[in-house]
């Protein structure tokens, strides 16, 4: 995974500073710039990037201490707190609850991962023994029906979508008022992903939110695609009010700092990575543990 090649040089640059006898302004600045160029590399935004460094900055210059092993420790100290944060925008994700029916909506891209994600995100929550099922309102894709129904049928999860129904509207919240009725506890609804952010998919995202009114609308964005993500992101949060965030695709050649992008862009908080095409490949995000794993 390329994370860890992040992970390797950020450490690296930290690692540095161990060697030096006197940390330095100047050996900070080295530091600071190493740092940079990693994250550069791997699809962090520009703009984020630096103000991180001058985060990290203002932090030192706030906290001055001593140089040797005092400054040393809060370096490391700032460098991870500050990267958790700009993964942490502050606001919570939508907390699940039980004995309830929470409406769940996922957007996306074309090819993102987002009926991928879907079937995850139900087995997660099927192994934590909440009811779930799923609604298919993507009429647009050939074949979206048959994917998630093939899905639902390996996680017996109950489905509802529609062969001859062409509007997504209308089977988006017939499907939603029917499983309400019955009592279920997480209502995933699909839609439709397009391959460009056309007005015509926004219109039939905003059309179907309204018609579900969901408790949380999830964000699916393919960590592959670099530094574009933040800029999708932020047009899908302006037409729908994105809540939370999941990243797809670590596990191939993805860099990852497109996660940080989309954290920046949307305030919405990541809520689980997918890394692989089976239903298992998922696990809840934590900024804390993300930032303490990519530093090894
Ligand atoms: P959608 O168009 O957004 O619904 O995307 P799909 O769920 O159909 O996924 C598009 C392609 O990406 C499929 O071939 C999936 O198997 C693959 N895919 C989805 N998530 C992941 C992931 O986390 N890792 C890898 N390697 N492939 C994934």
């Amino acid at each position: 995974m390329v994370l860890a090649e992040l992970g390797n040089k950020l450490s690296a640059a930290l690692q540095k500073m161990q060697a030096v006898t006197v940390v330095s302004e100047e050996v900070i600045d080295r530091m600071l710039g190493e740092v940079a160029r990693a994250l550069l590399e791997a699809d962090v935004n520009v703009k984020i990037v630096g103000e991180l460094r001058k985060a990290i900055k203002t932090r030192l210059n706030f906290e001055e201490e001593a140089a040797g092993t005092n400054r040393r420790k809060t370096i490391q100290r700032a460098f991870v707190e500050e990267l958790s944060k700009m993964l942490d925008p502050g606001t919570k994700a939508y907390d699940m609850k039980k004995s309830k029916s929470n409406v769940v909506m996922f957007v996306g891209l074309q090819g993102a991962g987002k009926t991928t994600t879907i079937a995850k995100f139900a087995h997660h929550y099927q192994r934590k023994g909440w009811k779930c099922c799923m609604v298919c309102a993507d009429t647009f894709r050939a074949g979206a029906y048959d994917q998630l129904r093939q899905n639902a049928t390996k996680l017996r999860c109950p489905f509802y979508g529609s062969f001859s129904e062409a509007d997504p509207v209308k089977i988006a919240e017939e499907g939603v008022r029917q499983f309400r009725r019955e009592k279920y506890e997480v209502i995933i609804v699909d839609t439709s992903g397009r391959h460009r952010q056309e007005s015509a998919l926004f219109d039939e995202m905003q059309e179907i939110r309204a018609a579900v009114e969901p408790d949380d609308v999830v964000f699916v964005l393919d960590a592959t695609q670099g530094q574009s993500v933040g800029d999708q992101a932020k047009a899908f949060h302006e037409a729908v009010d994105i809540g939370s965030v999941v990243v797809t695709k670590l596990d191939g050649h993805a860099k990852g700092g497109g996660a940080l992008s989309a954290v920046a862009a949307t305030g919405a908080p990541v809520v689980f990575l997918g890394s692989g095409e089976h239903f298992d490949d998922f696990e809840p995000f934590n900024p804390r543990s993300f930032v303490s794993r990519l530093l090894g």
